[in-house]
């Protein structure tokens, strides 16, 4: 049952790994290095912890609206380890938290009671929804807390219970978020594991498991998916992006620029739906491009626990070498930069917001999901040119429209072939939405009552009218 102590973290006698803080690029912490083969007794406790868990819709709303309770009261825990092991700024992993606790408030109110099915038979036939058992979560380190959240507020909703996994670059806080919970859930409903691969591989291809869930890059949510078919059980994947700003004739440039460049920046550009490409016309190029620089230069980097601070780190070490790597690949193509276009000369990975003009269509940094502080601006002649190049891609997450008519505006919009498109403004996502990426970008959906649905199998019961009494 749950108690108002937390659990701690299970603990485990072997090995542990460096938690490296990106603002010195130095460790500051270790987290258990958990193996493989210890997922057996977690996905067990997982199954036994189900039993209950499953039973009573109302406990479990009453348990998860206290889960949001404890995470809002840890908020002051919370955020500084997240920003620690993340980069982020304080305010937005205050932000990170209120949207967890947000979530599971949200679906702690969804219910997916009975539906009748009319179809005019003398039969009464009712769609019964069932929860699916042990579900896996494995998630990357960009957003570790409202990741998690958006993962296991519906799972747990709908009668599941979880073993979650965070990336080995952000493992902290997400314990101690394990632990928060632990406060308000019953034990085995939400276990938190950490380690480094293949412990990953294992959970998402473990045949305990009913429903595996991922956030991630392309070539691991294909490895999921791999492992997943075995035992051919569900899977979920939320993926990468390369999503396209387009930029329309009628654009007040001074009105726009700096939202536009925060949907680019915020994170440092490590967020799946940011805008990774802005598409601006001709006669307006050369003022979106110098709009865009002014608010890279004027953007203040630093340590995500400075004040101040509007742009952290680069998370990790590989990651700031991508960075650069298509950096570097941009500028040989003959793209110019216009502001940044280098590593900052400070220790910890920090990269120079960077606004790139005149890059060849087909320079990786157009193409590829590059997820770091870099965007890309391209001219274009015509709308329809426009709307070509911004579809040409083999994601499909998001995609934006900005101009003064609306109507206009959303038309082009509509044109896009993605998941969610916005007119001025990007990557701000409702709790009540789908959430689905197409193509590349991912198989499922999320959010919403779909992501509710997604957690949960139809069971259907038909039973004959109840036969008249025979009149006297
Ligand atoms: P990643 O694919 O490298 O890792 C994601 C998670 O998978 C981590 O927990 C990692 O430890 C684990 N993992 C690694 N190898 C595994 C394997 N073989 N089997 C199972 N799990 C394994 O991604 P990342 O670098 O952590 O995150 C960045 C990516 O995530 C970007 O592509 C970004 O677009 C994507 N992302 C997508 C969304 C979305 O909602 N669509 C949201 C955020 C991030």
């Amino acid at each position: 049952m749950p108690t108002s102590r937390p659990r701690r973290p299970p603990e485990t006698d072997g090995e542990r790994f460096a938690v490296i803080d990106p603002a010195t690029g130095e460790a500051f912490d270790e987290a258990p290095d958990q193996q493989p083969d210890a997922l057996d007794a977690v996905i067990d406790r997982a199954h036994e912890a189900w039993r209950g868990w499953r039973a009573d819709p109302a406990t479990r709303a009453t348990a998860l609206r206290a889960a949001a309770d404890a995470v809002e009261a840890a908020g002051a825990d919370l955020a500084p380890l997240l920003t620690r092991e993340q980069g982020k700024p304080l305010a937005e992993s205050y932000a990170e938290i209120a949207r967890t606790a947000a979530r599971l408030r949200y679906f702690a109110e969804l219910d997916p009671g009975p539906q009748p099915i009319a179809d005019g038979r003398p039969v009464r036939s009712e769609v019964r929804w069932r929860p699916l058992g042990p579900v896996a979560a494995i998630v990357p380190w960009n957003f570790p807390l409202q990741l998690a959240a958006a993962k296991f507020a519906p799972a747990l909703a709908a009668g599941n219970t979880m073993v979650l996994k965070p990336s080995p670059f952000t493992p902290l806080a997400t314990r101690l978020l394990g632990s928060v919970l632990s406060t308000a859930l019953p034990e085995g409903v939400l276990t938190v594991v950490t380690g480094r691969e293949p412990l990953g591989a294992r959970l998402a291809s473990h045949p305990g498991i009913r429903h595996v869930t991922f956030t991630g890059s392309v070539p691991t949510g294909r490895a999921v998916a791999a492992g997943a078919a075995a035992s051919l059980t569900r899977v979920t994947l939320e993926l990468g992006g390369n999503d396209a700003a387009i930029v329309l004739d009628d654009a007040d440039v001074e009105r726009i620029a700096e939202r536009l460049f925060w949907a680019a920046f915020r994170n440092c550009g490590q967020v799946c739906m940011a805008v990774k490409r802005v598409y601006a016309p001709a006669r307006l190029y050369p003022h979106v491009v110098e709009a865009l620089a002014r608010c890279a230069k004027a953007a203040v980097v630093g340590a995500g626990l400075d004040p101040g601070t509007q742009l952290g780190p680069v998370n990790n070490a590989p990651q700031l070498a991508r960075v650069e790597r298509y950096t570097a690949r941009a500028l040989a193509d003959g793209a110019r930069v216009v502001a940044g276009g280098h590593r900052l000369d400070r220790p910890g990975y920090f990269f120079a917001p960077t606004i790139l003009a005149d890059v060849p269509s087909d320079s990786p940094v157009v193409t590829e999901e590059q997820f770091g502080p870099v965007l890309p601006v391209l001219p274009y002649r015509t709308v329809d040119e426009a709307v070509e190049a911004a579809n040409d891609t083999g994601f499909g997450l998001g995609g934006s429209v900005w101009g003064t008519d609306l109507d206009r505006a959303e038309a082009v919009a509509d044109l896009l072939e993605c998941g969610t498109a916005w007119i001025n403004h990007h990557a701000e996502l409702s709790l009540a939405q789908p959430f689905a990426g197409i193509k590349d970008s991912g198989v499922g959906v999320a959010g919403g009552p779909w992501g509710l649905y997604g957690n949960l199998r139809p069971f259907v019961v038909h039973r004959p009218e109840e036969a008249r009494p025979t009149e006297a």
